[in-house]
């Protein structure tokens, strides 16, 4: 028998009120003990039943409401309890510690969720986007979210499950009667079903790059040589003095890093130490992770100076990254220039957006440039059904894998057993995309990341 979970879903310190869940079989049981109605009646199903709690007994704690839900129509599946206290963080323990004292348990990390899950109320890619609903702090993380929520992935997902378990049958059939003339399915026939299965899992692997942006945030890093203003341009961005800014090169020691929302789209934006040669060795450490950002990074924000004419290390940095998507902005053209737009298109062949971090001119043609490199994609977090994170991609990944190398033994005319094989090993890796197959480890790692009450 499973056991009675307790948590707190609402922020704990003051508040108005807080909201307290309790879900497992014998949830409506303990309520019923430390819950005495108004009505004098017992806790009753789907209604909001107010009363008073009591503990011990003739002790009073709060008065509250607490609406019953019975299984299976509950978030959970099973009885659940929620009971809206005040916001007191000492009538909540208090409340708590008394459900304690009957044998409740506190909740683990998303337990409620997880429960939801294992009970059939929501597929895995659901149950994630509840998690990615409490974090998303852009309007399109929040779309992408919800629209995962709505089980919108799953059905994607289950359209091509379907489509495998057919072909399976097919292939089955054929191996049970292999020993007959009669044909069941022409090998023309299997070989168009694997491509078109194939080309669906790559159109959909194709929205994963805008999916991961939406939810984990483009990320960004502000790259030039020393003195270009990468700082000040950081500091124009988070429209505050977060990074230091000096007129000695390479006082960016470190890397540093902030989240910004920027028109709707999760930006995570780094400032880098300076691309130059540098005996110093807690700069040449900054240099090194400055490198490995430059590679991991979706988008570059590449810094030039049109104070001064284009040095060698310009060119370099420019040179570096010239087959990685980039923004080029032109900075300090509050002062005196030296180095025009048009320079800048002679020497590289690009264009660069002129902006002054020092008086925040060309901000807004810069961040509609971040907006425009995400919609470059061609997805639309509010209409889409994107690929949401690295664990949907991989499996789908292998998925497709397995089905083209099913399609492989296919034209090598190896025999049908092979093909089969392939092909169940795809079902397997997209069952475990929407949780049909799941082992304790996935779901561990799922909902341990979850917040104790969700
Ligand atoms: P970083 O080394 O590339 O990070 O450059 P910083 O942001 O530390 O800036 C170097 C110097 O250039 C500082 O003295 C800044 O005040 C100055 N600076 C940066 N951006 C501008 C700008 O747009 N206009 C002017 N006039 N000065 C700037």
């Amino acid at each position: 028998m499973k056991d009675t979970i307790i948590a707190l879903a609402t922020p704990s310190g003051e508040s108005a009120l807080g909201l307290i869940r309790l879900s497992g079989p014998d949830a409506g049981a303990y309520a019923k003990k430390l819950l005495k109605l108004n009505s004098g009646k017992n806790i009753e199903n789907r209604l909001v039943n107010v009363g008073k709690i009591f503990y011990p007994e003739n002790c009073l704690i709060d008065e509250v409401c607490a609406v019953f839900n019975k299984a299976p129509f509950s978030y959970t599946g099973e009885d659940t309890v929620e009971i809206t206290c005040h916001g007191n963080p000492l009538i909540i323990n208090e409340i708590i510690n008394a459900f304690l004292a009957y044998g409740v348990r506190i909740a683990r990390p998303g337990e409620f969720t997880e429960r939801a899950f294992l009970n059939g109320k929501l597929d895995l890619t659901s149950a994630e986007a509840v998690n990615d609903i409490i974090k998303a702090r852009t309007r399109y993380s929040m779309a992408a979210a919800l629209n995962q929520l709505q089980g919108k992935l799953c059905k994607e997902v289950d359209k091509i499950h379907s489509k495998i378990i057919d072909l399976l049958a097919e292939l089955e059939a054929s191996i049970d009667h292999s020993d007959l003339d009669e044909k069941f399915i022409e090998s023309g026939e299997i070989k168009s079903i694997l491509m078109d299965l194939i080309q669906e899992a790559d159109r959909l692997l194709q929205t994963a790059p805008a999916g991961k942006m939406a939810g984990n945030g483009v990320q960004a890093v502000i790259i030039g040589a020393p003195n270009t203003g990468k700082s000040s341009l950081m500091n124009l961005l988070l429209r505050e003095e977060r990074v230091i800014v000096s007129e000695i090169p390479g006082t960016t020691r470190d890397v540093i890093h902030e989240t910004l929302n920027i028109l709707g789209i999760p930006v995570n934006i780094y400032d880098t130490a300076g691309i130059h040669d540098s005996g110093d060795f807690l700069e040449k450490k900054g240099m090194e992770k400055t490198v490995d950002l430059l590679k991991k990074s979706d988008i570059r924000i590449v810094v030039l100076d049109s104070s001064r004419p284009i040095k060698k290390e310009d060119k370099k940095i420019v040179r570096d990254v010239s087959d990685l998507s980039n923004i080029f902005v032109l900075n300090k053209t509050d002062l005196e220039g030296v180095t025009y737009l048009k320079d800048i298109k002679k020497i590289f062949g690009i264009d660069a957006i002129p902006i002054s971090a020092a008086t925040g001119k060309g901000l807004e043609i810069l961040e509609k440039a971040f907006y425009d490199f995400y919609f470059s994609f061609g997805y639309n977090p509010e209409k889409d059904t994107l690929i949401a994170n690295a664990r949907q991609e991989n499996l789908l990944c292998k998925t497709r894998d397995c089905l083209s190398r099913g399609l492989q033994s296919l034209e090598n005319g190896l025999s049908i057993e092979f093909l089969a094989s392939d092909v169940q090993a795809a079902r397997k890796n997209l069952e475990e995309i929407t949780g049909k197959t799941s082992d304790e480890f996935l779901l561990e790692k799922i909902f341990s990341k979850f917040c104790i009450g969700k």
